[in-house]
């Protein structure tokens, strides 16, 4: 489903990513890894487009990001493209950036009903559906400064859900929060894995990874240093820098 391939990225004259190449097929999870400032956080964004690449490409669905091909030129996409491919790629932070004036309901209902224009009835039935399956109907309508972290971050996740993406981008959706409230979260993530969300997460949740990854991939200054199955990468480490990182956060 993505498609990425020598992926180039720099700031000034610093390269933050130096030719990441990765696939994820639809259905799987992908869990990234990788020390602060290795460019995690960078990639994710270009997926979505919210940074420009400086060089390769990178598809979903077959579908260039950012950029229109005809025959053997590749232009710029403009913005209203862009916006389109944006909304079929959903995107969950560390920060849960809930609109603090809205209900938990509001939260998940405002985009499809605003941006893609589902009829209000429709969009507050499937709202009350996403949020029974984060595990949060009790609380539709409990505005963001009541719900707990956890709570708040499922109702971020159902909120990204209900634009329907075809690809789940998550990035360390768990390290702002309590300990005791991380678990709910990523319960309700593998069960998202196991309904055969394509996702791709940015953790430091070595449990997880190996419990719902199909792929793990371990980024280091740029580039792609080791990946593959969790067993492989998590248990089994080739890489020097593979272990010291494991090391650290295990
Ligand atoms: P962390 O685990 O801390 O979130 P990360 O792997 O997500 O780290 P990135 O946030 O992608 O890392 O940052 C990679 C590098 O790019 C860092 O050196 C960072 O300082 C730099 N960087 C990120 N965004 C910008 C920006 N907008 N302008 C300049 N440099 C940036
Ligand atoms: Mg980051």
């Amino acid at each position: 489903l993505l498609v990425a391939s020598n992926v180039r990225k720099q700031y000034g004259s610093v390269e933050v990513l130096k030719g990441i190449s990765l696939t994820v097929n639809a259905g799987e999870v992908m869990c990234l890894l990788g020390p602060s400032g290795s460019g995690k956080s960078t990639f994710l964004r270009c997926i979505n487009h919210l940074e420009r690449i400086d060089g390769g490409r990178i598809s979903v669905a077959g579908e260039l990001i950012g950029y229109a091909q005809r025959q053997d030129r590749v232009f710029e996409m403009n913005p209203r493209e862009v916006a389109r491919q944006r909304r079929s790629i959903g995107m969950v932070f560390q920060r849960f950036n809930l609109f603090p004036h809205m209900s938990a309901l509001e939260n998940i209902w405002a985009a499809p009903v605003g941006v893609k224009k589902v009829p209000k009835q429709q969009a507050l039935k499937r709202g009350m559906e996403l949020l029974d399956r984060v595990g949060l109907a009790h609380l539709a309508k409990a505005y963001p400064a009541q719900l707990s972290g956890g709570q708040q971050q499922r109702v971020a996740i159902a909120r990204a859900l209900a634009m329907d993406p075809q690809l789940l981008l998550f990035d360390e959706p768990t390290s702002a929060l309590d300990p005791e409230l991380v678990g709910d979260v990523l319960d309700v993530m593998r069960t998202l894995a196991a309904d055969g969300m394509t996702m791709i997460v940015v953790t430091h949740e070595i449990g997880f990874a190996r419990s719902a990854a199909d792929n793990v991939v371990f980024m280091d200054g740029g580039v792609v240093v080791e990946s593959g199955a969790p067993a492989a990468v998590l248990d089994n480490p080739q890489h020097p820098r593979t272990i010291a990182f494991l090391n650290s956060v295990m």
